[in-house]
């Protein structure tokens, strides 16, 4: 018998393997067996290819044997965590769509889990007795507090667009400005969601200028709506002319066409009065006459993903009948979220101080500025030796499509490394078990206070140690291989 063949009949058996496990650790139990045999036999696998590659002396082989045992067990367990986890979102984009968008009030958690964790009355009508509708339940509060006339909520925005074109204007035409054709996150195009609907496109003006008479001048016996569409993402600037809602709402009465406003981030809330760029209302598209509107309860209403339509009850009341509108339905999950979290804008302060988006958009300079010395008093000593790191004025992001142009000035910690890259510290902050998400910029490193839960700095120190551990060791072993 020749040393390898020696070496692969002296591997050992998936259930020697188990046995072992069983005897050191007590995490078999609770870890399911199949899951952990798909482990054994990789690592066997491993140790097989490590024998054909020379690389095991047959002395070594207990000791490697015995060291897969803990392999195995780290990467089983591994293999149960979940995939979508809560990460630190260090970058300064508050609505990061990548991240999730908006972050849920820690408020609206206790009514979600009372209403998912028992049975509810999602479509009861415990008046009547009777069956009920899941709509009915956001009616009340979405019209309180958008002054609307009747309301309907889909899974997102996107459905909301679709719903509506396809209630008002199906195989007819609804006009929109050519400046206005958005397309959105890739996958939101005006003219796509208008063809899905199967409403006719007719677009008007050009990319800079339309005119209230483009409109007027598009009108045919198929005209069933205008449709306005907020620039969301993009701002045209220098020699450019719209036509503002409440001139299209006038045409429209003229001509007995409803004026269907997609505004997307829909924002309950003046936030000029904080510092931003002002941008249109809810409630203030209503109170100009749009007969529909539709926005996202992820942007910046701060709630769950949803699309929201509030506008006259004869259009709202077609929408329900829709088909589309039953594969467009909300869960419960969503009902009880939005529910709460609209519950918080009956009053402004509470709105500001417990929605989590508002609050980071909100946040003042002075509090940044505090919050970024805390951190970095946290973390400085680590990386001293290695990095510079100091606190920069930065500027966050709405992000999520809103508020294109809009800089919010903030407080970063930059660090970059003394010698080398700084690939590597973003790279393992990113890999660390509730993974760090940072910003790169021109070999810097950059983390804006703004978006990091306060709750979580320890967890941003313990990524630190997690990330300085790992760098050392792979600068090591790759002197070793040298
Ligand atoms: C974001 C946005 C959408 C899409 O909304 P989702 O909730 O992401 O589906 C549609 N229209 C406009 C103007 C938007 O800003």
């Amino acid at each position: 018998m020749d040393k390898k063949t020696n070496l692969y009949s002296k591997l050992p058996k998936v259930d020697e393997i188990i046995s072992q496990i069983e005897k050191d650790t007590n995490l078999l139990s609770n870890m399911p067996r199949d899951i952990m045999v798909e482990s054994i036999r990789e690592e066997i696998d491993v140790l097989r290819k490590q024998i054909s590659l020379n690389n095991i002396k047959p002395e070594e082989l207990d000791k490697t044997i015995n060291k897969i045992v803990s392999i195995i067990t780290i990467k089983t367990a591994n293999k149960l965590k979940y995939k979508l986890k809560k990460v630190i979102n260090a970058t300064g984009v508050i609505i990061h769509t990548n991240l999730g968008r908006s972050v849920i009030s820690k408020k609206v958690i206790d009514n979600i889990t009372d209403v998912i964790t028992n049975y509810s009355n999602l479509e009861f009508d415990l008046e009547s007795g009777k069956r009920g509708s899941r709509y009915s339940h956001l009616v009340d509060i979405i019209t309180r507090v958008t002054g609307a006339e009747s309301a309907i909520v889909v899974n997102n925005n996107a459905a909301a667009v679709l719903l509506v074109l396809s209630s008002i204007a199906k195989d007819k035409e609804v006009v929109v400005s050519r400046g206005e054709l958005v397309e959105i996150g890739g996958s939101f195009r005006i003219p796509d969601v208008m063809e899905q609907s199967r409403a006719k496109l007719v677009d008007v003006g050009t990319t800079n200028k339309t005119h209230l008479w483009d409109y007027e001048n598009a009108i045919g016996e198929d005209t069933k709506a205008f449709l306005k569409v907020h620039t969301s993402n993009y701002r045209i600037l220098g020699f450019t002319s719209s036509v503002k809602l409440d001139e299209m709402v006038e045409l429209g009465k003229k001509y007995n066409i409803p004026v269907i406003e997609d505004l997307g981030s829909g924002v309950l809330l003046d936030l000029s009065k904080y510092g931003l760029q002002y941008e249109p209302t809810v409630q203030e598209s209503l109170k100009a006459g749009a007969d529909i509107v539709t926005f996202s309860g992820d942007k910046l209403l701060g709630g769950p993903q949803a699309g929201i339509i509030v506008g006259k009850k004869k259009y709202i009341d077609v929408m329900r009948k829709n088909p589309l509108n039953r594969a467009f339905r909300v869960d419960k999950f969503t009902i009880a979220a939005l529910e709460a979290t609209l519950k918080l804008f009956l009053s402004e302060s509470e709105a500001i101080e417990n929605i989590p988006t508002l609050r980071m958009i909100t946040m003042s300079l002075a509090e940044l500025e505090k919050r970024a010395d805390k951190l970095f008093d946290m973390i400085n000593k680590k990386l001293l030796d290695k990095y510079n790191i100091q606190i920069v004025d930065e500027f966050s992001q709405v992000g999520g499509g809103s508020m294109p142009l809009e800089e919010i000035p903030t407080k970063a910690i930059m660090i970059s490394a003394k010698s080398g890259s700084i690939t590597k510290l973003e790279k393992y902050l990113r890999l660390y078990d509730i993974p760090i998400i940072t910003r790169l910029y021109k070999e810097s490193l950059y983390i804006d206070v703004r978006t990091i839960l306060e709750d979580d700095y320890d967890i941003v120190v313990k990524g630190f140690d997690y990330a300085l551990a790992n760098i050392e060791y792979s600068e090591r072993s790759e002197n070793y291989h040298e």
